[in-house]
């Protein structure tokens, strides 16, 4: 079975730690008839003291891999922060984003590669050779897309890169707007269209539906690529709250309501075939999507899988209804 995911940091990576087991893929995935491709999101990235940091590539790669600080979510286990230290000694900004020397080592090497001509693709390619994450990790784009957010302040309104909106301001000025920057003429990654078309079924994890998901939809032909498939999305909103981060915040931004519900519409019928709600969210009606209730904690390794099953599930069951066996052929995708 060929699965593809659409990731962003935490919540996808944790939701495809979860398939892995619930598909039984171990270290050796070569052994398995399955393969998931995972298309990252890369809005996220950002440019620090010369080097490409690429925050959602980089959790999928050590999570999968067995490198992450598993309390935090994102960067290494082990960590030291002496270049940090250093960093901000000689008064270098910014400090606000939390790089350790583990992580440093990655963004480095990516510098290099990147410098000596090669795509964010190839790079990623050469990183998972250490990490075998066990999928198949494509950027959604090589090309440079940056999600920025317009606010206002007491410097007037300015749109300011994604990571100090997130992470300095813990989203707390309110988003007038979230700005895809460069999103309208990138292309999808090589391998990105050509492994949405073969794939069985396309899921969506509990990734922020705006700045994650979104930004990888936005990149032209990836959403018309997604909408022809059967797609089955987790929610990330549980009871009307984000379950960690300022998802609530991105949401408020584009007009959506923070609900699970909401949240199905927003993609809408053209592209989600199933929607799998938390059991607090239990009878969740969305037109023209097949919703079902389920614990979407992912408390634990067991509960992360059970929720990763339940959504390939409902995915193959969608896909069988389907005479076609693709819900979207023939239909007009949503542009
Ligand atoms: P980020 O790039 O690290 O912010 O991560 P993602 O975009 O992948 O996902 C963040 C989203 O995952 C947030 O909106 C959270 O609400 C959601 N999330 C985190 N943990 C869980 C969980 O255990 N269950 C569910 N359903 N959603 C979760
Ligand atoms: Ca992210």
């Amino acid at each position: 079975m060929r699965i593809v995911v659409l990731a962003g940091g935490i919540g996808g990576a944790r939701f495809l730690r979860g398939l892995k087991a619930a598909l039984g893929m171990g270290a050796d995935t070569t052994e398995n008839d399955s393969t998931i491709t995972v298309i990252g999101n890369t809005g996220d990235d950002i440019t620090l003291f010369g080097l490409r940091v690429c925050p959602d590539l980089d959790t999928v790669m050590y999570t999968l891999g067995g490198g992450a600080n598993e309390a935090q979510g994102w960067g290494r286990a082990d960590e030291t922060f002496v270049v940090k230290e250093e960093l901000a000694a000689y008064g270098m900004q910014p400090t606000w984003f939390g790089l350790g020397d583990r992580d440093f080592a990655t963004h480095i090497v990516r510098a290099q590669m990147m410098a000596a001509g090669y795509p964010l693709s190839a790079v990623t390619s050469a990183l998972c050779d250490r990490w075998k994450p066990g999928v198949r990790l494509l950027p959604m784009t090589d090309d440079r897309v940056e999600t920025h957010v317009l606010i206002e302040d007491d410097q007037g309104r300015r749109a300011i890169h994604f990571q100090e909106w997130w992470v300095r301001h813990r989203a707390a000025l309110p988003a007038e707007q979230i700005i895809g920057a460069g999103a309208a003429d990138a292309t999808p990654a090589p391998g990105v269209l050509e492994a949405i078309d073969e794939a069985d079924v396309v899921l969506l994890p509990p990734s922020n539906p705006v700045v994650s998901i979104g930004s990888i939809l936005n990149v032209p032909g990836i959403r018309e690529a997604v909408a022809r498939k059967t797609v089955v999305g987790v929610s990330p909103i549980i009871g009307g709250a984000p379950v960690r981060g300022h998802a609530d915040a991105c949401l408020t931004a584009i007009g959506v309501e923070t609900s699970a519900e909401a949240v199905a519409e927003h993609y809408g019928p053209e592209l989600l075939d199933g929607w799998l709600v938390d059991e607090a969210d239990e009878g969740t009606r969305v037109k023209g999507i097949e919703v079902r209730s389920r614990p979407l904690y992912m408390s634990d390794p067991e509960a992360t899988a059970a929720l990763a099953r339940a959504a390939l599930d409902l995915a193959l069951e969608l896909k069988e209804r389907e005479p076609s066996g693709e819900p979207g052929a023939g239909t007009e995708a949503r542009s």
